[in-house]
């Protein structure tokens, strides 16, 4: 055995490994529909690809740059969070390679041995490894669909203890769409500061929120937290920019200044091309990042009423990102395609083998009988791949 105990121990990414095995059969020619992989179907905005090449053109582009990022994106990313109302430079933002790596960058420079994170599950399947790697523990505070898939105060209460270093927050979540209302997010913010935790908080869904729903960004709604708050974003989901891999982190000066030496020593700047189209897509016109909303919106609601038509599903209405996190608990223990199910992981693999289906089983992210579909495909796929569904759970 060569490998070593942190690569042996590691869990492959749960959602990557689904999406990966639906593009590997639909190359072999099978028609398979993938609710795997949150990404969007659009292409990128035109105005953000003409960027981008007007930049892959200048010879300054060629070469390295600041490994914190280009100074007018650090100052966009910078300029955005001030519009939330947030006291923030741009030498607090780094630019990352997606905001996976941010997320990554994040644990590596605040988290180490002996500190636990708390992590309202269900989860997103990359938190609990990346802060294993760093060498925490996370520590699962499980949201229960009746209160919408959101922690409360008393929960979160009841996890922390002296070793509690931080708390991830994410609003709205992934796998569950669940969007904490501003005075929840503000009495977590306050919960935080009195405890002198910190706090993650992944905004990656900021810009796709449906009905009365409203994004609120934890340290300005509570401004006490904002000293111990670290932002993590992206311009994947808002700009249909998942192969562009743009993303950041904005901390206090001190754990900034931390990720950016780490950085220099990983992987110096991220590509330039790519950091010149995130500068379009920030500072340009914004009307695509409407019409996409409005279409995930449209989707959404198809994906509740038909999922809500199958026996056996109990489904919460998500109200962001664009996720929907179907309960198949009474469908545990029922023939499906010949098998009888004894778990969410087993009911996917008969949905992709029966229906040609690709979901991603809510085990990956800590919690049990449940699987999350991502709409932020065809109205025409989402259809016809609920349809089937629906037809192999009937029989
Ligand atoms: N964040 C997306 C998802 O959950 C992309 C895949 C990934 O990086 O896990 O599907």
């Amino acid at each position: 055995m060569s490998l070593a105990a942190r690569i042996t121990g590691l869990a492959p990414s749960a959602t990557m490994a689904v999406d990966a095995k639906a593009k590997a059969l639909r190359a072999a020619g099978e028609p398979v529909i993938g609710f795997a992989a949150g990404e969007p179907d659009f292409p990128t905005p035109a105005h953000i690809v003409e960027a981008a090449q007007r930049a892959a053109a200048d010879p300054a582009m060629h070469r390295y740059t600041p490994a914190a990022g280009l100074a007018p994106l650090r100052e966009a990313v910078a300029e955005r969070a001030r519009r939330d109302g947030l006291d923030v430079s741009a030498d607090m933002v780094v630019i990352t390679n997606g905001g996976k790596h941010a997320l990554y960058n994040v644990f590596m420079a605040l988290i180490g041995p002996g500190d636990e994170v708390l992590m309202p599950a269900p989860y997103w399947v990359s938190y609990p490894e990346q802060i294993g790697l760093a060498g925490g523990t996370c520590v699962p505070v499980l949201a229960d669909a009746a209160a919408g898939f959101r922690v409360s105060i008393d929960q979160l209460e009841a996890a922390r203890t002296p070793r509690t270093k931080a708390l991830v927050f994410v609003s709205p979540s992934n796998p569950t769409g669940a969007v904490y209302p501003p005075e929840e997010v503000a009495a977590i913010g306050r919960w935080a500061a009195e405890h002198g935790i910190w706090v993650v908080t992944d905004e990656i869904y900021r810009e796709l929120v449906y009905g009365q729903a409203r994004f609120s960004s934890l340290p300005a709604v509570a401004p006490e937290a904002a000293p111990r708050t670290i932002i993590v974003d992206g311009l994947a989901k808002t700009f249909a920019m998942t192969g562009w891999r743009v993303g950041w982190s904005i901390a206090p000066l001190e754990i900034s200044a931390g990720i950016t030496k780490l950085q220099t020593q990983l992987c110096s700047n991220v590509n330039n091309i790519a950091q010149a189209a995130a500068i379009a897509a920030l500072t340009g016109p914004q009307d695509a990042v409407e019409e996409m909303r409005l279409a995930f919106d449209r989707r959404r609601h198809t994906a509740l009423t038909m999922l809500r038509a199958i026996d056996g599903f109990d489904v919460v209405e998500p109200e962001g990102a664009f996720y929907v996190y179907p309960s198949v608990r009474d469908l545990i223990g029922v023939t499906v395609a010949g098998h009888s199910i004894g778990s969410s992981l087993q009911l996917a693999d008969v949905l992709l083998d029966a229906a040609k289906v690709a979901v991603v089983p809510g085990e990956g992210f800590g919690s049990e009988a449940s699987f999350r579909l991502s709409y932020a495909l065809s109205d025409a796929d989402l259809e016809e791949g609920i349809s089937r569904i629906a037809k192999v759970i009937a029989g």
